[in-house]
């Protein structure tokens, strides 16, 4: 019979918040896949876990999931860790997850700690909807078309960063983003734990002066509604009426839904809409 997979999240800091499951299963499997195995050899001693370990990481985990799934169809049960969190959460995983999943090897989680939901947690921020983009492609081409996605997205956006790139992200996400609220989550669960919550503006301008220490998540408010409608009629402002509805006319609708559509992106009534169109054609037929 083939064993099994534990995926198992490990503390992101603090060395107590690791599960009871968690410290069982390390010490029953047959092996632990570590990100850094002399990294984790710190929390196994703590805990007393003398499973033999072995190092599964970014650069080796194509040759290296083979070695694992032999060890899985030859019955043994792995338990993946990584240096802090939850694998696959910008740290490896996935490629073993999906190789193992595919040959119907029993994937399990031993959930825990990660920086992300710890976050959004203490942020203040809101958490009925997310989305996690982890660390921003370091490509400029490809960080900018991120950058350009988040400008629109409504939910609250979560990233990782590292201290030394904290200044110039904090100022390309000003400039992208407008002034939204960020809380800039530092260190969480140890000892110089903080939660700081101030506009971009404010936090690009705190981390230009002031260098950054220790790990960061940035929990940063959506696009409000309020703010999505103000962008889209400082766009319309500067067309004239006319050539708005022209616009609708032309993508297919009928005047009246274009007359709407209108209303709403200028933030106006539809009767004003309306009136307007009937005032200008009036002074066309004057002129
Ligand atoms: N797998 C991990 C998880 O579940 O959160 C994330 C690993 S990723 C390589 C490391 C990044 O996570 C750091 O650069 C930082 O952005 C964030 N992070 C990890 N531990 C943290 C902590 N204690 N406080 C704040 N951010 C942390």
């Amino acid at each position: 019979m083939a064993g099994r997979l534990y995926i198992c999240a490990t503390p992101i800091g603090n060395l107590e918040d690791i599960t009871f499951r968690a410290v069982e299963t390390l010490k029953q499997v047959q092996l632990i896949a570590a990100e850094d195995t002399r990294h984790s050899g710190t929390l196994l001693s703590r805990y007393g876990i003398h499973t033999p370990v072995t190092s599964y990481h970014e650069h080796n985990r194509y040759e290296k999931a083979e070695v694992l799934l032999e060890r899985l169809r030859a019955g043994d049960d792995i338990a993946l860790i990584t240096d802090a969190g939850t694998p696959v959460i910008s740290d490896p995983g996935e490629v073993i997850v999906k190789l193992a999943r595919k040959e119907g090897i029993e994937v399990l989680t031993l959930p825990g700690p990660c920086a992300l939901i710890a976050a959004l947690s203490v942020s203040g921020i809101a958490g009925r909807r997310f989305c996690f983009e982890g660390f921003l492609p370091a490509d400029n081409v490809e960080r900018r078309a991120v950058l350009e996605e988040l400008k629109t997205e409504p939910r609250t956006v979560i990233l990782y960063e590292a201290p030394h790139h904290l200044k110039s992200t904090l100022q390309e996400l000003y400039r992208t983003l407008g002034d939204r609220q960020i809380a800039l989550c530092r260190e969480l669960t140890k000892l110089h734990e903080e939660a700081a919550v101030m506009t971009l503006s404010e936090a690009a301008a705190l981390y230009g002066e002031t260098e950054p220490k220790g790990e960061f998540v940035l929990v940063i408010e959506g696009r409000s509604r309020e703010q999505a409608a103000a962008e889209t009629a400082a766009k319309w402002e500067s067309v004239s009426l006319t050539e708005h509805l022209q616009h609708y006319l032309e993508e297919g609708l009928s005047q009246k839904e274009a007359m709407k559509q209108m209303a709403k992106d200028r933030g106006v009534t539809k009767r004003d809409i309306y009136n307007e169109l009937q005032r200008q054609k009036e002074r066309e037929g004057e002129a």
